[in-house]
């Protein structure tokens, strides 16, 4: 495995690799590092669909709309390299933050309103914008045949795929199922900052979503009253700083109000615990 550090080097390692491997399809898997099973599934993804895997490890400063979750977000750089050497990843691309945004630089802003103004958008303003800037960066400069998401970040992932055919980068998404722990709870990196108390708090959040689910496949249409239901539930078990519980539809994120049968749908939340901000998601299809 190959680590890189600096844009030019990259550029030049890619010119080298498509020299010597013409017509081979090259996978990108962007991450900020920290890496757990959730992306290492993404990994696995990527090597089994790619001929090369390059991952990119860069804690992005301009998705983090709280300075205090970006100076508290865990790096292990050393455990990082360990593991995606493990995963047959081909080349890891750590940029320092200068070799991303160059402060003589202009500003460079990317947007889609109507997809970013809505879920965590919402609640985590500019994060959004920033996830479309790194990665339409990330994109240009790596040129990848095939990029891979996690759905735990289902918003980003349709985000990014609109991105893609907006600005016809020829590249495929793919999006990947979220890694759980034994018990449910969607793994994150943030999860090491969870006391024990609030690790088992939290697990609450996988359980709401899979009664919600239940809910709608017993006949429940009415959005407003998923929500309180789901609420009523994560309250009630301690965790009780429940930011947004979502009923929307799966392409656009539509913000729905009554569910239609055949319908495509993703139930998501967001909820503090502990001061940490988890969120998670499940699809269902109405009944
Ligand atoms: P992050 O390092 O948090 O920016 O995540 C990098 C990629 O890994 C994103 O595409 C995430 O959606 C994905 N990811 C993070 N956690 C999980 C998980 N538990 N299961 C699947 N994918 C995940």
């Amino acid at each position: 495995m190959q680590t890189i550090q600096t844009i030019a080097e990259l550029i030049e390692t890619l010119a080298l690799w498509r020299r010597e491997n013409s017509g081979r399809v090259l996978a990108l898997v962007p991450t900020m590092g920290y890496l757990h099973p959730g992306h290492l599934s993404l990994l696995a993804a990527a090597r089994h669909r790619a001929d090369a895997v390059l991952v990119s490890l860069f804690v992005n400063p301009r998705q983090f709309n709280d300075p205090e979750d970006y100076r508290r977000y865990p790096i292990d750089l050393e455990q990082d390299t360990r593991l995606c050497r493990d995963a047959g990843v081909d080349f890891l691309f750590v940029p320092e933050s200068q070799e991303m945004y160059p402060q003589d630089a202009p500003e460079l802003q990317i947007d889609i309103p109507e997809l970013t103004n809505r879920l965590e958008g919402l609640y985590r303003p500019g994060h959004m914008q920033g996830v479309l800037l790194i990665c339409a960066r990330l994109f240009a400069l790596i040129r990848p045949d095939l990029a891979f998401f996690g759905k735990k970040d289902y918003q980003q992932l349709v985000l990014i795929q609109h991105l893609v055919s907006l600005l016809n980068f020829p590249l495929q998404i793919v999006g990947c199922e979220t890694i759980r722990s034994e018990r449910g709870l969607a793994l994150s990196s943030r999860n090491v900052r969870l006391s024990e108390k609030a690790l088992e708090h939290a697990l609450l959040i996988r359980r709401s979503l899979l009664i919600l689910e239940k809910e709608i496949h017993e006949g429940e249409k009415n959005a407003a009253t998923l929500k309180e239901i789901g609420k009523d539930i994560m309250e009630s078990g301690s965790l009780n700083r429940v930011e947004y519980i979502s009923v929307a539809s799966r392409d656009r994120l539509d913000e729905l109000v009554n569910l239609t049968a055949g319908e495509s749908i993703l139930v998501s939340t967001a909820v503090f615990t502990d001061g940490v901000r988890l969120i998670d998601n499940i699809e269902v299809t109405v009944p």
